[in-house]
């Protein structure tokens, strides 16, 4: 059997090296991901999967394979969306292809065997980098009849059991009143350096597992514009993305 997706996978490896060069080319951000979701559809359409396009989402998909019983149902996950500036940063691209490619052989060592029972699904889940696509196909039920959902991303290594970070986003704003004098009301900007220098000092005793970064924004006071009034501080680099409506 092994031998069999060996050889699937060798005979489509131009096609699927192609595929993967496109979306690298053409990089597009989350929930706009409409290239790569017609590319890879209609692939997977030419391979025999009865394919659903904009599943739940409109640059969301899903195309299946069964053999006679439909349990255990089986997904395996296709990441296609870029960021902002950088592109395919830690190449969704090859996510989309590893997908792929494992769906393909899959579907053939299934079809070379008919007591291999059960169904493939491939399911395209958009707007990763940020946006939380598979939040919302996991909140409309795209996983709901899904035994186990599978998924290989890119990495230097082969890590068995990588760490993965949860992310949570927070930002704390210092307020203080607009038409007071600087020496009549507490200093929000010192407030927020304060709190900067002092997560500073405490992350030191984090656990290694741990990350806390911080950034600051200032608004400016248009009563006294040397003054800053409204100091943020939050993640750096958050890239949030809304569905296009
Ligand atoms: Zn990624």
């Amino acid at each position: 059997m092994s031998r069999l997706v060996e050889k699937v996978i060798e005979e489509n490896e131009s096609l699927l090296r192609d595929i993967s060069e496109k979306i690298w080319l053409n990089p597009e951000l989350s929930f706009h991901e409409t290239y790569a979701h017609d590319l890879l559809t209609t692939t997977l359409e030419k391979f025999g999967f009865v394919v659903e396009k904009q599943y739940i989402l409109p640059t969301a998909f899903r195309a299946e394979f069964c053999n006679d019983k439909d349990r255990p149902t089986i997904a395996i996950i296709c990441e296609y969306d870029a960021l902002p500036e950088m592109g395919h940063a830690c190449g969704h691209n090859l996510i989309a292809e590893i997908g792929l490619a494992a769906g393909i052989a899959v579907k053939a060592a299934m079809e070379s065997d008919s007591s291999i029972c059960g169904k493939v699904v491939i399911l395209g889940t958009p707007a990763e980098e940020g946006g939380g696509g598979k939040i919302k196909l996991i909140e409309n039920g795209a996983f709901t009849d899904i035994d186990a959902a599978l998924m290989a991303h890119p990495q230097m290594n082969n890590i068995l059991y990588p760490l993965i970070l949860d992310l949570a986003r927070v930002t704390v704003t210092y307020k203080m009143k607009e038409d007071l004098d600087p020496w009549e009301d507490v200093n929000a900007n010192d407030a927020a350096v304060a709190c900067y220098n002092n997560v500073a000092i405490i992350r030191q005793g984090f656990n290694p597992r741990w990350r806390l970064n911080l950034v600051g924004t200032f608004s400016y006071n248009p009563i006294h514009s040397n003054y800053p009034i409204f100091p943020k501080l939050q993640r750096p680099q958050d890239f949030s993305a809304e569905l296009p409506s």
